[in-house]
C-alpha cells in the first residue's frame, strides 16, 4: 500500500486538474454510516420504503421517525475526518479543483473545499411543502414529528430522494469536469448508483487516470481504476497529503 500512496502522490504533486468524487464512505471515519456494504442502514431498513419520495409524500412521520430524526442526530454532530481535511488542502495547494459528491453531509464544505457539486443535496436544510422556505437543520425541534413551518407546511430535507431528479445543472457540471481533468479520485462510493457511477467513466473514457480509495473491491475495481488503494480513506488521504507535501 505504501507505494501505491507514493505512486498516488507522484501523479498528484504534478497536476493542477484533479476532481474528486466522493461517496457515503468518505464519511465513515466522521461517526456517518454509509447505506449500503458492512453496517449499512440499508442493512436496517429498505430504502423503497423509507428513502423512496412517494413514501415521503404517503407518510411523512413514519419517514421522520425511521430515516430522517436518526441522519439528523447523527450529521448534526459529525466533523469533517482526514479524507475531508485532504481533500481542502489538495484545493490549498492547487491541485484540486472541484469535489462531486453523493453525501448531504456538508462536510466537505466544512473542511474548507469552495467547489463542491452535491447531486442529492445538502441534509442541513429543511423546505417547506407548502411555502418552500428553507430553515437550518439544527434549528429544528423534533418535538412534533413531523416537523413544520411557521405556515403549517410539513418540512422535508432538501435532499434528492429515490424517485426525484438530480438537476441537470449538476449533470452537465460534472460531466464536464470529469471530460476535462487529468486525475480522478474516487472515494468511499461504490459506484453502483447512476449516475454518480458514469462519472468516473466519462473521466476514463477522456484519458484521465483513475485513483480508487476504498477498503472493499467496487465494478471500478479491475476495469477502470489505474490504483486501487485498499484502506481507509481518512488514513489513505492523509498519507497521500503528506507524501504530496513533500514533492512540492
Ligand atoms: P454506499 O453506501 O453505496 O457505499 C459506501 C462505500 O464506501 C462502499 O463502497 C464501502 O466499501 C466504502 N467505505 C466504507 N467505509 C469506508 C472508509 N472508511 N473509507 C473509504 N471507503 C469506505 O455509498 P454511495 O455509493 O455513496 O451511495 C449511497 C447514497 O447514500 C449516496 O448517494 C448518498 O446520497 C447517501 N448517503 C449519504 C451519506 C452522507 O451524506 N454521509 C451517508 C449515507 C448515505
Ligand atoms: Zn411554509
Amino acid at each position: 500500500m505504501d507505494n501505491l500512496i507514493k505512486k498516488a502522490a507522484k501523479e498528484l504533486a504534478k497536476s493542477k486538474r484533479v476532481v474528486a468524487l466522493t461517496g457515503a464512505g468518505v464519511s465513515v471515519e466522521s461517526g456517518i454510516p454509509p447505506f449500503r456494504g458492512k453496517g449499512g442502514l440499508w442493512e436496517k431498513i429498505d430504502p423503497m420504503e423509507f428513502a423512496h419520495i412517494d413514501s415521503f409524500m404517503r407518510d411523512p412521520a413514519k419517514v421522520w421517525n425511521i430515516l430522517i430524526r436518526e441522519m439528523k442526530d447523527i450529521v448534526d454532530r459529525a466533523r469533517p475526518n482526514d479524507a475531508h481535511k485532504g481533500l481542502a488542502r489538495l484545493e490549498e495547494l492547487g491541485i484540486l479543483n472541484m469535489v462531486i459528491t453523493q453525501n448531504v453531509d456538508g462536510l466537505h464544505q466544512m473542511a474548507g473545499n469552495t467547489d463542491v457539486i452535491e447531486f442529492h443535496g445538502n441534509f442541513a436544510w429543511q423546505k417547506c411543502l407548502d411555502c418552500s422556505k428553507k430553515t437550518e437543520t439544527f434549528k429544528i425541534s423534533l418535538d412534533e414529528i413531523p416537523p413544520k413551518c411557521a405556515c403549517g407546511g410539513i418540512l422535508r430535507p432538501d435532499c434528492v430522494f429515490f424517485g426525484e431528479m438530480i438537476p441537470a445543472e449538476h449533470l452537465l457540471r460534472s460531466r464536464k469536469a470529469a471530460y476535462e481533468c487529468e486525475i480522478m479520485l474516487v472515494i468511499g462510493t461504490s459506484a453502483v448508483v447512476q449516475p454518480a457511477a458514469y462519472i468516473p467513466v466519462a473521466a476514463k473514457e477522456s484519458g484521465a487516470r483513475i485513483i480508487e480509495i476504498n477498503p472493499e473491491s467496487t465494478p471500478l475495481t479491475g476495469s477502470i481504476s489505474d490504483y486501487i488503494i485498499k484502506g481507509n480513506a481518512g488514513e489513505v488521504m492523509k498519507a497521500i497529503v503528506s507524501e504530496v507535501e513533500i514533492l512540492l
